[in-house]
């Protein structure tokens, strides 16, 4: 047999988007690998080539359309899939010659398209053959010492600036054994913090009635508050992000306390004008919300909240956004991302009245940064001179850099360690903060022998 005829074929794989993007695509991958698929590095080196897209803005969607078409320049052979193949006429319009284009999370159907285009291996030796790395968890496309844990699909909520639920469809939660048996298996193969993901975390359940499902010797309800509680015995460190602001969250406090989870609560706020809240047709959005953050701070004090918000959202007036800056200014948020509002295609919200031209939208954006980033500063000021907890995620000949439990990765700070010792990736080490800036700490290990 020739070698040629022995190699295992070789998929080439792009990933846009978001975290639940990645995640799909890390399910893909999965699958496809067990079959006895080989990865190209590039798409030169590929026999077919898959690109996951992004949907949600246009700005997105350019660039999805622009990584199909670089696909198609360089290999020729392109599968499309992800939240932009919701919209497949759009896609064929552009580039008919694509193999197939299915929608977000459709991972059998992708899977289908690249065995008609590229037949299954069938080397024995190679199928299902799992790599020593990643035998118990699969495929990831995040660093080993961390990764996303999607306990949902989908969203019941109806914003109008968002398509997502047109895309991904209502929420659709995952039996609690399925989620937690991930989540050991990524924490047994050596991950150290597991960061819970969904559209609306906290709704986790509501689709199944909170419908129990058996894990080990006991039977655990897909309700948020008893997953929070089974997650945080695995002994990593559990982040939750996309959760809102509903009365039931406060329940998961006390895990945060107790040292169980991390003390940090990712709210997609969006807004604080009830009028453009209303507008936008927000979950949980209501006028007591600053209340709410600081009675969680004043049970657990160190807890971090992040969030992030839209400016020039249609109909926001200088007095909303004005509302807004003293809403910040109150709530003293410790992580903030802020995004220009765009159009998405076939969102409610371009319809509404009041378009907010794009210089207005460029001054706001300025403004708010600059309120935030006063904030930021204060609040992380507060944290030199104490020993944290720092999980490190790379050593290079430039510096190590890590994060606290107050930063996710990607979207929040850095720790800037210096170290007499050697400090190693993937690992927690306590390192005393000496100084801080608006979004990033500095500090050395503290020798702990
Ligand atoms: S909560 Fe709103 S913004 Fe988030 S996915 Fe659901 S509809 Fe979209």
């Amino acid at each position: 047999m020739s070698k040629q005829a022995t190699a295992a074929p070789k998929v080439g794989f792009v990933s846009l988007g978001c975290a639940k993007a990645l995640v799909d695509s890390e399910r893909i991958l999965t699958q496809l690998r067990a079959e006895g698929y080989d990865f190209a590095p590039d798409y030169g080196a590929a026999d077919v080539v898959i690109v996951n897209t992004c949907g949600f803005l246009d700005s997105a969607r350019e660039e999805s359309l622009s990584a199909i078409g670089d696909a198609l320049a360089e290999n020729g052979k392109v599968i499309v899939t992800g939240c932009m193949g919701a919209t497949p006429e759009l896609i064929r319009s552009v580039y008919p010659d694509v193999l197939s284009i299915t929608g977000p999370a459709q991972y059998e159907s992708v899977v289908d398209a690249v065995h008609r285009a590229l037949p299954k291996p069938h080397d024995p030796h190679v199928d299902l053959l799992p790599s020593p790395r990643n035998e118990q968890v699969g495929v990831k496309l995040t660093p080993r010492h961390y990764a996303y844990l999607k306990i949902s699909e989908g969203c019941n909520n109806r914003c109008s600036f968002c398509i997502i639920p047109k895309l991904r469809g209502d929420l659709v939660s995952r039996p609690a054994a399925d989620v937690l048996m991930e989540a050991e298996n990524l924490v047994k193969s050596g991950v150290k913090e597991l960061l819970v993901i969904s559209q609306d975390t906290s709704a986790y359940g509501i689709d199944t009635k909170y419908a129990a499902s058996q894990w080990k010797d006991r039977s655990v309800k897909a309700k948020f508050l008893d997953l929070c509680k089974e997650l945080g015995e695995l002994g990593a460190w559990i982040r939750l992000h996309y959760v809102y602001p509903y009365p039931h969250v406060d329940d998961v406090i006390e895990l945060m306390t107790a040292g169980k989870i991390l003390p940090y609560l990712d709210i997609p706020f969006q807004h604080a004008s009830p009028k453009v809240l209303k507008d936008m047709r927000r979950p949980a959005a209501s006028e007591k919300v600053i209340d709410r953050i600081g009675a969680w701070r004043k049970a657990c004090p160190d807890m971090t909240v992040r969030s992030t918000f839209i400016v020039g959202f249609p109909g926001e007036t200088e007095e909303d956004f004005q509302y807004l800056l003293d809403w910040l200014e109150e709530a003293q948020l410790d992580r903030v991302g802020c995004f220009r509002y765009e159009n998405v295609s076939s969102a409610d919200s371009n319809g509404l009245k009041g378009h907010v031209s794009e210089e207005v939208k460029e001054e706001r954006w300025n403004r708010f940064m600059a309120v935030q980033q006063v904030i930021s500063a204060k609040r992380l000021k507060r944290k030199v001179g104490k020993v944290i907890d720092v999980l490190i995620d790379s050593v290079t000949p430039e510096g190590i850099v890590g994060r606290s439990k107050g930063d996710a990765p990607e979207i929040d700070g850095l720790v800037h360690v210096t170290s007499k010792g050697r400090v190693l990736a993937g690992t927690i080490v306590p390192v005393k903060i000496e100084k801080s800036d608006e979004y990033d700490l500095f500090g050395s290990v503290v020798k702990t022998s």
